[in-house]
């Protein structure tokens, strides 16, 4: 069982003391290595993002390797062990030292390795980084982000902490949406079927957050007429072993998949699009694991283009005519080598590609990998270094950016808007699905969505409280021509006072607002009264403000939307809270 919560007991020279213990514990040939061969030749440091960003010197990839590497020779380097003062060795002695290197490994490296790649001697950053987080975490000095997405996954699986009922539920409820959306009552989304040809992994937001990404994959997989099944348990290809340098949760994640895929029978294990989860589940996980497989573990990317190649499904190009450009995930470009599949399926359904420079293994960091996307506290520092992205993208022209990873989605949304780029996010899978040619029907069965207003239920009322009346309307006008009955709250007290007055079925919540912002809202509204079981949407264009809500030691809401948002993803939303809700 987890142990995440435990070190924060450790007194300040207790901690010192289990750091500098479990820091030998990490010798092995590349952490040697990596602290040994460095010249200081200077060559990585217009590598990193946060240096190129802040031109500051204590952000060089050299100045963060140093603080390992200081710590290494107090003990290991003959002259280091002469002449500290000399050699600039050091032992962590108090907790300035502790708060200092704590800085660094959480809130100064996404261990995007792009400065690996420009070492000539090899120092793998991202590696000493990562063993650096792993003595820190294993005294409690971790982000609570790092540390809750840990527990989530030790205890219930994965780490968004979803349920079984809610991801068997979900699954269903989109197993339905998938008959509509191919026109096929037949069509389902089968949940641990024995023998498939595939069994299917997602990152927890695809069934949280993102459900169109998993439709888009239901539809290919449907065109192609695909044997596949998602399982019941083992199904979050994600892995915060990677990031929080914890051997032991990566093993229990991997064999909690490759158990399962086992169990199953299957062909073949599918990662859908995550940079880090799939590195972890194809590269990593099965040496913590320690496990040998008996099938191939193989990117969502590989399967499409192999189904492109193989004519098993047809895109017709037109379908996508926007300039479209993709971002390479820097765990799928640099540390898995998979740069050539995502181009070659976005070429055969854009009409418009657009290369992004530098790109593939020396692209820029979307800025929210290593997992930086749980860490509220360096929110401004992240999107401060975004900046070095954001001209890269700007540059392209392009109004849509693909890319294969669910976090460099959520990064790229927020630097898109801090920006101001007007840019908007698809996966590769996205993009496909949209210009694929579903197999022929019969005239019958031709795609046709179920009235939304029968979806939505005629009659739900929903509030949407939205300070923006131009997002207020359009919210409202979407649910109204669907069936719903819908009041507006231009506030957040006024939501409140309605909410209370109306006791609608559903709540859309902006988090940004004057008088109540959304945060207080959603703390008023979960408080204990007849309210707190109104199912909330939070829609907002400010993503970084998500820790109002997030941070509270509350239920999350039932659904999240970035603005802007299309009708579809509201009524994908709506459908899907209020249906399993009721
Ligand atoms: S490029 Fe390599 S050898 Fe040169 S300073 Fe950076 S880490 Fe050291
Ligand atoms: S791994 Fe990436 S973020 Fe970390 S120091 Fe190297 S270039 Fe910078």
């Amino acid at each position: 069982m987890s142990t995440v919560s435990e070190p924060n007991q450790l007194t300040s020279e207790e901690k010192i003391r289990k750091f500098n213990e479990l820091f030998e514990t990490k010798m092995n040939r590349n952490f040697v290595l990596s602290n040994s061969v460095c010249v200081h030749c200077g060559m990585c440091v217009e590598a990193c993002h946060y240096y190129e960003a802040t031109k500051d010197p204590k952000n060089s990839p050299v100045y963060k390797s140093d603080a390992v590497r200081k710590i290494y020779k107090h003990r290991h380097d003959w002259l280091s062990r002469i002449l500290p003062i000399w050699t600039g060795a050091r032992q962590v002695e108090t907790q300035e030292d502790l708060d200092r290197l704590k800085d660094i490994a959480w809130g100064s490296c996404t261990m995007c390795r792009r400065c690996t790649i420009n070492c000539p001697m090899g120092v793998d950053t991202a590696l000493l980084i990562r063993s650096l987080r792993s003595v820190l975490n294993a005294i409690g000095d971790a982000p609570e982000g790092v540390k809750q997405v840990c527990r989530d996954q030790y205890e219930v699986g994965n780490q968004m902490g979803v349920s079984r009922q809610d991801y068997v539920e979900t699954i269903e409820w989109l197993g339905e949406e998938h008959a509509d959306d191919v026109g096929d009552p037949a069509a389902r989304i089968p949940l641990d079927k024995t023998g498939a040809d595939v069994m299917y992994v997602v990152n927890p937001r695809e069934v949280k957050y993102a459900p169109m990404t998993l439709l888009a994959v239901a539809r290919i997989f449907y065109a192609a007429g695909e044997n596949w099944t998602m399982p019941l348990e083992g199904w979050d290809n994600t892995n915060f072993g990677l990031f929080a340098g914890d051997d032991v949760l990566g093993g229990r994640m991997g064999r909690a998949m490759f158990e399962k895929a086992a169990q199953l029978g299957v062909k073949r294990v599918v990662v859908s699009e995550c940079g880090h989860g799939f590195r972890a589940t194809r590269w990593e996980s099965p040496n913590w694991a320690k496990m040998g497989l008996t099938f191939p573990i193989v990117s969502i990317l590989e399967v499409v283009e192999g189904y492109i190649r193989e004519g098993r499904i047809r895109l017709d190009k037109s379908l996508n005519p926007a300039p479209l450009t993709y971002h390479d995930p820097c765990n799928l470009a640099r540390s898995c080598g998979l740069t050539e599949e995502p181009r070659f399926i976005l070429r055969q359904c854009v009409e418009n590609f657009v290369e992004m420079y530098p790109n593939r293994a020396d692209n820029w960091c979307c800025s929210g990998g290593g997992g930086a996307m749980s860490m509220s506290e360096y929110t401004e520092r992240r999107l401060e270094v975004a900046k070095i992205k954001a001209d890269q993208l700007r540059a392209t022209g392009a109004q849509i950016v693909a890319t294969a990873c669910h976090n460099c989605i959520d990064a790229l949304t927020d630097l898109i808007k801090r920006y101001k780029l007007g840019m908007k996010t698809a996966t590769v899978c996205e993009v496909a699905a949209r210009a694929l040619a579903l197999p022929e029907k019969p005239k019958a069965a031709v795609p046709v969505r179920r009235p939304l207003e029968q979806a939505i239920g005629a009659g739900v009322k929903i509030l949407v409280a939205d300070d923006d009346r131009d997002a207020r309307t359009f919210i409202a006008t979407v649910c109204e021509d669907n069936g719903a009955v819908v009041v507006q709250a231009r506030n957040g007290n006024e939501a409140l006072e309605l909410a209370r007055r109306e006791m609608p079925d559903l709540i859309t919540l902006d988090i940004d607002m004057p008088g109540k912002h959304g945060g207080e809202v959603y703390q008023a509204l979960k408080d204990g009264s007849e309210l707190a079981k109104i199912p909330v949407c939070i829609i907002t264009g400010q993503p970084k403000l998500r820790g109002l809500i997030y941070d509270r030691p509350l239920p999350p809401p039932e659904g999240y939307l970035d603005k802007p948002t299309t009708d579809e993803e509201i009524l994908l939303a709506v459908r899907k809270i209020l249906s399993l809700s009721h």
